[in-house]
């Protein structure tokens, strides 16, 4: 329809891939696991007679028709649609949202009269501006932006960034703003944009090498420096705070400066190219990532649809219920704002503090103003009644357990976007040890003086219960003295499905095969919401709280965890506690709770919500909210220097912790997940800690008794 001057994608010529084509590009994205299909088109390419004739002929009554169908193939094969069809009507639009998760139009310019625009009627600013209203009255999650360099000057630029403020101000639709900058093509009539794209694309990701021819600018258009872009980059996050700054990272070599002037968002970097800037591949992300890390800055990825607009009220049913399926780890946390109201700060925090410090109960209001609490004084008041509380449940004495961990097998059907540990059976990184490995790791075990093996697999599909019951008994013969401490309510879940018997008989048998106590793991955190978004597939609430309840009364003793800094909100963890202290004050089998914070660096659930390590000070907090909200239903708290290091473990024995956990020889969960903590430590290391912090020190069994004492030596006591 259209005749702008900086364009070289437009044929003019009647061009249509057949839905043969469609359905064989969208096979082979799917296998290649891409997340997003992008319809990008010129203006009304069905104002063509021969495009139309075509559409005719194939039974679609137009263009839209058949981009709708074509979205609706790429939503069954797991690919999220966001379409930019150029200036279209409301109806149009109201089409594509049934099918599409996002939708985009570049505004360009509020300049009439630029030449580059001259025969495209497409291009007047209002019926742009038009589409872009129609977009947000819909309700659609919109992508829009302003070309730059095409003859315009630096304040027609501001006109259509403060053009685009006043609409996102009435809708709140603008999910971002592309700020692209113009560079000249040649013309490749003849050719194939996308292959030529795809062969520039394909060299630059393998060799890191990259072509951008160097043309001359045409009369029209007008320079643009980087000092231009950093400029437009600010008033970009001036004029619309919230919103996305994206800027191209394939048309200039600026873009980390414009990331370090606040530029947000780079993108989709495709693997295929840019078919409309063909000779301008998109960098891959390992080699942004590589290049924003020198300046500390990390690459984290998003899908088309901004994970705020993931909601009924911007995005349709079916197309939701896709990304619930598929990609659920980037729906963000929900139901803060609701809750927050509720936080009243102040009197709460203290009467809540001093309350707990005498073993009450907390309400649910308490515990999630005490999780959010920033206040140094009031955090200060927490320090010191978890400490005493400690003092006076667990005295001064600092335990610890020498045991090793046995992972027996990675292979995993469960999928957790925390983990890092669970692989795929045909995954290059799955194992399984096979019994003369096992063997040897429980004699290793044995000779290193370890009194427990905690022992813990992913959800191995082959595996029934008699396997589990297999490896208690060979750890029993191998090593009768060890105490087993084994298998999280996950596992036992899958044993009750495989075996087809209730948790309390699968209990009854792990016992008679050797099993000493159970792992309180798998709870994360003990809120059906929370768990939707991080482990959709895991067992819920109300089952883990079954089965450890069956542990307990089968004459298990376990312990209880919570994985926290993540994506849960202070009464999501408010929540996890009321359920444990519940079933603590029901059944008295939890020995220990052992918090857990998250570890995000390899993790998928760290990668999409570009999720940082805890800081220690909320760490050392959240620890003193947990001995808490316990009161005095349960004696014993741990710090994992697995996850927080012993340094911030041996700080913890300050903030209500009395244990520090096992000596564990064999640290894989979190070291996959990225932990830098090492994987073993020797006793001697958990005893100096103890006594740096001028505290007696003993090395317990599973079950608490005392091995050996290791008073404060007499020149620090
Ligand atoms: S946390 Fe456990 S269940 Fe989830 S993926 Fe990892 S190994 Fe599997």
């Amino acid at each position: 329809m259209s005749h702008c001057k900086y364009c070289a994608f437009a044929t003019h010529q009647p061009h249509l891939h057949e839905p043969g084509e469609v359905l064989a590009l969208l096979d082979g994205a799917a296998k290649r696991r891409v997340k997003e299909l992008l319809v990008l088109t010129g203006d009304e390419p069905d104002h063509h007679p021969g495009v139309r004739a075509r559409l005719a002929a194939l039974g679609f009554a137009d263009f839209v028709a058949y981009v709708v169908w074509c979205c609706e193939r790429a939503l069954e094969r797991g690919l999220l649609p966001h379409t930019n069809l150029g200036a279209l009507a409301h109806e149009d639009l109201a089409r594509l949202r049934e099918v599409t998760a996002s939708q985009g139009l570049m505004l360009e310019s509020m300049r009439d009269d630029l030449v580059a625009h001259q025969a495209s009627p497409t291009k007047a600013p209002a019926r742009r501006l038009q589409t872009i209203r129609d977009a947000g009255a819909l309700r659609i999650p919109f992508t829009s932006g302003v070309l730059v360099g095409i003859g315009e000057s630096e304040e027609d630029r501001m006109a259509a960034l403060e053009a685009l403020a006043a609409v996102h101000a009435e809708f709140g639709h603008l999910q971002e703003v592309i700020l692209q900058n113009f560079v000249p093509h040649r013309r490749y009539y003849g050719e194939e944009p996308a292959d030529i794209a795809t062969e520039a694309a394909d060299t630059y990701w393998r060799t890191g090498l990259g072509e951008h021819p160097d043309l001359p600018r045409p009369a029209w258009s007008t320079p643009v420096s980087i000092d231009d872009m950093r400029r437009l980059v600010g008033e970009a996050r001036r004029l619309l705070p919230g919103v996305g700054v994206q800027v191209p990272p394939n048309l200039a070599d600026w873009w980390p400066e414009l990331v370090a002037s606040g530029a947000t968002d780079l993108g989709g970097l495709s693997a295929n190219g840019d078919h409309i800037s063909p000779e301008h591949p998109f960098p891959s992300p390992t080699q942004v990532r590589k290049r924003l890390a020198q300046d500390g800055v990390a690459l984290t990825e998003r899908l088309c649809v901004y994970s705020r607009f993931i909601d009924p009220e911007w995005v349709s049913q079916g197309v939701l219920d896709m990304i619930k399926a598929r990609f659920w780890s980037f729906i963000p946390r929900k139901g803060s704002g609701r809750r927050e109201e509720r936080v009243i700060r102040g009197d709460l925090v203290a009467d809540a503090v001093h309350r707990a410090r005498d073993g009450a109960r907390l309400t649910e209001d308490e515990l999630t103003a005490l999780f959010a609490e920033d206040r140094p004084e009031a955090i200060e008041d927490m320090r010191q009644a978890a400490d005493e509380l400690r003092a006076e449940l667990a005295g001064d004495t600092v335990t610890f357990v020498v045991n090793r961990n046995i992972n027996v097998s990675n292979v995993c059907v469960v999928g957790c976007a925390f983990c890092g540990f669970g692989q795929g059976k045909r995954s290059p990184d799955a194992y399984e040890h096979d019994e003369p490995e096992f063997v040897r790791r429980v004699r290793e075990a044995v000779d290193f003086g370890a009194s427990e093996i905690c022992m813990q697999s992913g959800i191995h599909p082959d595996w029934g219960l008699e396997d589990y019951e297999h490896w208690l008994r060979v750890a029993k013969a191998t090593a009768p003295d060890l105490h087993l401490h084994a298998y999280s309510a996950m596992e036992v879940d899958h044993m009750c499905r495989t075996s087809g018997l209730p948790p309390l008989e699968v209990f009854e048998r792990l016992r008679a095969a050797g099993l000493g106590s159970v792992p309180g793991t798998a709870a994360e955190v003990l809120d059906d919401g929370v768990r939707q978004r991080i482990s959709p597939n895991k067992l819920p609430v109300g089952r883990w709280v079954e089965i450890i309840g069956a542990a307990h009364e089968a004459g298990l003793r376990s312990t209880v965890t919570v994985m926290f800094g993540h994506v849960e909100e202070p009464w999501e963890l408010a929540e996890h506690m009321r359920v444990v202290r519940a079933l603590q004050e029901r059944t008295g089998g939890f020995t220990e709770f052992v918090p857990l914070s998250f570890i995000p660096f390899h993790t998928l659930l760290g990668r999409t919500h570009g999720i940082e390590e805890i800081s220690r000070e909320e760490n050392l907090k959240h620890t003193a909210v947990f001995r808490l909200a316990l009161g005095r239903t349960v004696r014993s708290l741990q710090a994992s220097w697995v996850k927080m290091g012993l340094d911030a473990a041996t700080e913890a024995l300050r903030w209500g912790v009395n244990d520090l956990g096992g000596t564990l020889m064999e640290e894989n969960i979190s070291r996959l997940a990225g932990s830098y903590h090492g994987v073993r430590l020797e006793p001697e290391d958990l005893v100096e800690a103890a006594h740096r912090a001028g505290r007696p020190a003993a090395e317990r069994t599973t079950l608490y008794g005392i091995r050996r004492r290791y008073p404060v030596p007499a020149a620090t006591a």
